[in-house]
């Protein structure tokens, strides 16, 4: 049986859709208040200025406001948080989005953790990661709580299954292993030491790939029945999963392009508007 495609894509354009309502019917209520997105890009790696331009697209199709900021790339740490400060001030501003990576002379874990709890609508924050973990409030890390929605629009069951997130990284696989736990999977976590990795992603019923590699995480290894879930994006239009031997064997798949990375924007935005929310409304 074809596996369910996991339309990201899709979802995203939908909730678009009421993300533009919310804005609206926040600025009618407001006298003509937005929410507004600052996005901080240091340096011009052409990858990240895409990313950031994408963001600002998305504010302006729902209605709302991006506030670019652009900094050179031999900003320091220092110059940053000042940065940072400022925005955090600023009643007018309702989230913040640091693009990572930042250059190397640069403390990003400390320029993340200075923005405020309130407008870390990325999920970068230590903090907020905390809070998430313990099942408190707090806004998600972006990349994995797109997944967490893609699984709940599909109704795809969590509670009891072995999910094997492959990648440790803080901006998506621990946050995500934390998620899936919270959600009552039995969660393994598995990073470049790992051994017999074949093995246990064997055991998976749902597989996370995060790995950065292209098409690292082999069809073969998947068991059949499993859902997959794919992260990765690299040229070429392939992901960190072998998924094109997977449309047949897996329940349930995320595509490259369309699956993951459209809910990550989404996310941002949608978590940005809730902020605004909370703020203005
Ligand atoms: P990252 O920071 O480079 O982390 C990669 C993780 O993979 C690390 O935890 C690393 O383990 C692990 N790893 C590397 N080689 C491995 C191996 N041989 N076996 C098992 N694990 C291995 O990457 P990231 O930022 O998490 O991103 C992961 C992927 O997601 C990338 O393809 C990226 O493009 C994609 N991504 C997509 C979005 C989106 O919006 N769609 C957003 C963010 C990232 P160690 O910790 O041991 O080094």
């Amino acid at each position: 049986m074809p596996a369910l495609l996991l339309d990201g894509k899709t979802l995203a354009a939908e909730t678009e859709a009421a993300l533009l309502a919310r804005v609206e019917r926040l600025k009618a209520q407001s006298g003509g208040k937005i929410p507004i997105l600052a996005t901080i890009l240091v340096g011009q790696d052409p990858a990240s200025a895409t990313y950031v331009k994408m963001k600002g697209n998305a504010c302006r199709r729902i209605g709302m406001e991006s506030l670019a900021v652009e900094l050179p790339a031999s900003t320091t740490t220092e110059t940053l948080l000042a940065q940072i400060d400022e925005l955090n001030a600023d009643p007018d501003v309702h989230g913040i989005l640091l693009q990572h990576p930042v250059p190397s002379q640069i403390d990003e874990r400390t320029c993340f953790d200075a923005i405020a709890l309130s407008k870390d609508v990325d999920g970068v924050t230590c903090l907020g990661f905390g809070r998430m973990a313990m099942g408190e409030e707090a806004y998600g890390c972006a990349t994995p709580q797109g997944i967490m929605r893609i699984l709940s629009h599909y109704g795809v069951p969590i509670e009891g299954k072995h999910a094997v997130v492959v990648g440790r990284s803080p901006i998506l696989g621990k946050p995500m292993a934390m998620m899936l736990l919270q959600k009552h999977a039995t969660v393994t976590i598995c990073h470049s030491r790992t051994q017999n990795l074949p093995a246990i992603v064997a055991q998976a019923d749902i597989v996370v790939g995060a790995v950065g590699r292209p098409e690292f995480i082999k069809a073969e290894w998947i068991k059949e029945g499993a859902v997959v879930i794919d992260a990765g994006y690299h040229p070429g239009g392939v992901g960190d999963i072998e998924l094109s031997a997977l449309t047949e064997k897996a329940a349930a798949y995320t595509p490259v392009p369309g699956g993951v990375g459209p809910m990550t924007i989404n996310t941002l935005i949608m978590q940005t508007v809730e902020s605004g929310e909370k703020s203005i409304g």
